[in-house]
């Protein structure tokens, strides 16, 4: 009887989907990291089970257990192949004309840039999304469409924009304040951002390494340095008539709480920039969800670079990466509340008999949370 509910609620919440919409939310749990035989078990064990498809279940401790529901979940095993195949149909939207912003959201460590960019011989989602518009247009060039398409690259560290493409990085960039969807043709978003044109896939790793030396060569450590930026990889495709839409592909900086007590200074400065730009980001996707008239892009930089793929008419996908390891489960569980809050996911808490403790844990997105939309609350 207790499956019996459990796949009803599933009908229904595909039912919801079906109304939802333009707001996908995803998860991808990274592979556990093969610890050496001397790893400490917390590092060994695996805390993530997967009950349902499109749903996975946090074991913090015996204790404490929290459930999840998103659009689909992806477990260590998945491929590259299998997370693209879900944003495939964003991909064919774009190119319909559609807006769409893909988002990587979790802690450092938790696979963003793996599922985003990946290495070389087995790529993320950015090489795999232009080589499909690469092939949609020239599918549609035999018919006579033209499109051209061009990158550009943009760092948003600390509510400063850097042109990746720029390697005199000096020159810092602002964002127009012009409302979502009311930039006159012609008019950039991000004025003087560089876009370069792009035709294949080769070009695209061209272009690809030299923002990726620029952002090096600024930063003391690059792995600390791109954990606390937000990396936008940005592909515009325009057509013969003039006509542009844009694809925003988003590693966004890691999303841990980092205890105000154990940093100061200019550590301090980048936790709170990320929080206050992730904090915006989950408030402007809950105003989509929720069809509210106000959509607060004026919050943090990295909305308002957006924001034209975060309104009405755009497609968003979000995709919430965890890691397995029980060490890290309060992150886990922080991200997974984050992310179930952008799916304003409501089926109410699940029905689990001798367990009280777990009732009010699985209300995920249910509002249980006192700091709604807070990543790391
Ligand atoms: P983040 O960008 O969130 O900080 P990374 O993408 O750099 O995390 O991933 C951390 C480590 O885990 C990297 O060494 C990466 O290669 C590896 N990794 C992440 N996801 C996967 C995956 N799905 N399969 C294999 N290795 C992965
Ligand atoms: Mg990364």
């Amino acid at each position: 009887r207790f499956l019996q509910e459990r796949l009803e609620r599933r009908k229904v919440h595909e039912q919801l989907q079906v109304l939802r919409g333009n707001i996908r939310v995803c998860c991808r749990v990274r592979p556990s990291l093969s610890p050496g035989a001397g790893a400490p078990k917390e590092a060994q064990a695996c805390g993530i089970t997967y009950p349902l498809p499109g749903s996975l279940c946090v074991h913090a401790s015996e204790q404490r257990q929290q459930e999840f529901e998103f659009d689909s979940v992806f477990s260590g095993e998945a491929t590259q192949e299998e997370v693209f195949d879900e944003v495939w149909p964003l991909i064919r939207s774009c190119a319909d004309g559609y807006n769409v912003c893909l988002l990587a959201y979790g802690q450092t460590g938790s696979g963003k840039t793996h599922t985003m960019m990946g290495p070389e011989r087995n790529p993320g989602l950015s090489v795999r999304a232009l080589k499909a518009l690469f092939d949609i247009t020239a599918a549609e060039a035999e018919h006579g469409a033209r499109r051209a398409i061009s990158v550009s690259m943009l760092e948003v560290y600390n509510e400063a924009l850097r042109d990746l493409l720029q390697s005199d990085a000096a020159k810092p960039l602002d964002v127009s304040a012009m409302g979502a969807g009311q930039l006159a043709t012609g008019q950039e978003r991000v004025p003087g951002l560089t876009w370069r044109p792009v035709a294949c896939v080769d070009d695209v790793l061209a272009v690809l390494a030299e923002g990726s030396k620029n952002r090096a060569t600024a930063a003391t450590s690059l792995n600390a340095h791109s954990s606390r930026s937000h990396a936008l990889l940005s592909v515009r495709l325009t057509d013969a008539a003039g006509q542009s839409s844009v694809l925003h592909l988003v590693d966004l900086a890691g999303s841990e709480r980092i205890a105000k007590s154990e940093v100061a200074g200019q550590q301090l400065k980048e936790a709170q920039a990320i929080n206050k730009s992730l904090s915006a980001l989950g408030d402007v996707i809950a105003a989509l969800q929720s069809k509210s008239g106000h959509v607060p892009y004026r919050n943090s930089k990295l909305t308002q670079v957006l924001q034209d793929s975060l309104c009405g008419s755009s497609k968003v996908l979000l995709v919430c990466c965890v890691s397995p390891e029980v060490a890290n489960a309060q992150e886990t569980l922080s991200s997974l509340n984050f992310a179930s809050r952008a799916a304003q996911v409501e089926l109410g808490p699940i029905r689990k008999a001798a367990e009280p403790a777990t009732r009010k844990a699985s209300a995920a997105g249910g509002g249980a949370s006192p700091s709604p939309l807070t990543p790391g609350a």
